[in-house]
């Protein structure tokens, strides 16, 4: 009979009461469980195992477990470029098994955003996106996701800026990903780690209605964004496969539901596509569409390249769809273009990679 070891757990996959309990349990005091996830995320040390400076018990304990059964995930930038004007940065990191997410990092006037995948590939099949065009590969673990916030964070360190917020708008939907990715945000913002603030983290979704109604009743207290895109249940479809699962009136109903309870608003992205969904009548459709909720609508420039057919707006149309919305008594901004030189789309980095540049999509941008 052969023996296969377990591989090993990763400590970023831990969350802080796991380790918590696991030192204790191995006799440990509780101070130490503070001083290693101090050491993993605020300090973002990539070896704890050789610190000399920890008390015995936590270096003997790091020492005698290191590989077996414990380790860090690693997630090897393979690729990082930067837009023309050296605000956007795209990083494309192998992880353990190969699998290759890419993480982008925003620079604006005095603040920083971390746009984060959150799986390999994608099951919603967005048909302008790189990455639903993979297909689905396999979730993110939240230690994947930790690691991709950790090599931002590492970046910013080496340039003295800090992180301000943070996006799930890259690869992946994030609530088909529900558990790795809220365990993955509580790590982000606990003390003494990284003690990100909730309210500046962002969670994007192309409207899996139950996992808004389950964050809602989690009071998760994270900002809400749906990617929304058209205002009729057809054009809606043919552009975003899942509102096939769940039409415009589940989702809406699963907004006001989350208002309702939260108290928050949310905020709708709407990808221009010039002649698509750009017209004064579906300005009017989307105004009717969002009546009555605490909406604020971000609208994006579609990016266009080879493989898609749409072309983005131009701005005088742009302009007259967002006076629309506001006239109608709805915020609205219109965002401006990230990385467009960097193929800003999610996936489109990995997919340039891997097979000939084929598919347009999504700018990458801020979502809040
Ligand atoms: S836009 Fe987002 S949800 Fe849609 S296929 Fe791409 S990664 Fe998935």
């Amino acid at each position: 009979m052969s023996f296969h070891p377990s591989p090993p757990v990763s400590l970023y996959d831990l969350t802080f009461d796991q380790l918590l309990g696991t030192l204790v349990g191995d006799g440990l005091r509780p101070a130490h469980a503070t001083t290693l996830w101090r050491a993993l995320y605020r300090e973002l040390d990539p070896a704890p195992n050789l610190r000399a400076d920890f008390l015995g018990p936590l270096r003997r304990w790091l020492q005698e477990r290191w590989e077996a059964p414990y380790t860090l995930t690693t997630a090897d930038i393979t690729t990082c470029i930067s837009s023309s004007d050296g605000l956007t940065r795209k990083l494309l990191l192998r992880l353990h098994d190969a699998q290759e997410v890419e993480t982008v990092l925003m620079g604006y006037p005095g603040r920083f955003t971390a746009c984060l995948s959150t799986q390999a590939g994608c099951a919603m099949g967005c048909v302008f996106c790189a990455t639903g065009q993979m297909g689905f590969v396999r979730h993110l673990t939240p230690g994947e996701i930790m690691a991709q916030l950790i090599a931002v964070q590492r970046l910013l360190r080496e340039s003295g800026d800090a992180l301000r917020n943070v996006v799930l708008m890259g690869m992946g939907e994030p609530l088909h990903n529900y558990d790795a990715v809220m365990q993955a945000l509580a790590t982000a913002c606990r003390a003494p780690g990284m003690a990100l603030g909730p309210s500046r983290i962002s969670v994007s979704t192309v409207g899996v209605v139950p996992g808004i109604v389950r964050f809602t009743d989690e009071r998760q207290p994270y900002s809400l964004a749906i990617s929304l895109h058209a205002a009729t249940d057809e054009e809606r479809s043919a552009l975003l496969p899942v509102n096939q699962r769940w039409p415009l009136s589940e989702l809406i109903a699963a907004c006001r539901y989350y208002m309702e309870r939260s108290g928050a608003k949310i905020f709708f992205g709407w990808t221009l596509i010039a002649g698509r969904n750009d017209t004064p009548e579906q300005a009017r459709r989307l105004s009717e569409l969002l009546r009555g909720l605490n909406a604020h609508v971000n609208l994006i420039r579609l990016n266009a390249t080879a493989g898609f057919s749409g072309v983005t707006t131009e701005d005088v149309a742009a302009a007259a769809f967002q006076k629309s919305i506001q006239d109608a008594g709805i915020p609205c901004t219109i965002r401006q273009f990230r990385g467009i030189d960097v193929a800003a789309g999610c996936g489109q980095l990995r997919s340039e990679r891997t097979k000939p540049r084929k598919v347009a999509s999504m700018v990458s941008e801020e979502a809040v």
